[in-house]
């Protein structure tokens, strides 16, 4: 994980998100179940060509580092 005191950037490959739920239960502030297709949308997050992208203030970076370690396909970066 990036310094505790920089801001970070949190990217989200929804493509291969399993749906496992595991982000929104550890990080709800930033994390929700999309009830359409069952999969995670990272809040407030831009669309690239594949991956869900945003920043992210130091303050919420260790709740986000907990989703990404949770996430059993490891589809969450936090840097
Ligand atoms: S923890 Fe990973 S696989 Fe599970 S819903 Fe979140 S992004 Fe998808």
């Amino acid at each position: 994980m990036a310094d505790s005191f920089k801001d970070v950037t949190v990217t989200h490959d929804r493509d291969n998100c399993i749906g496992c739920g595991m982000c929104a239960l550890l990080c709800p502030k930033y994390w929700s179940m999309n009830p359409e297709d069952g999969k995670s949308d990272l809040k407030g997050s831009q669309k690239g060509k594949q991956l869900e992208h945003r920043k992210v203030g130091y303050e919420d970076a260790e709740e986000n580092q907990a989703a990404a370690d949770a996430c059993p396909v490891d589809v969450i970066k936090v840097q």
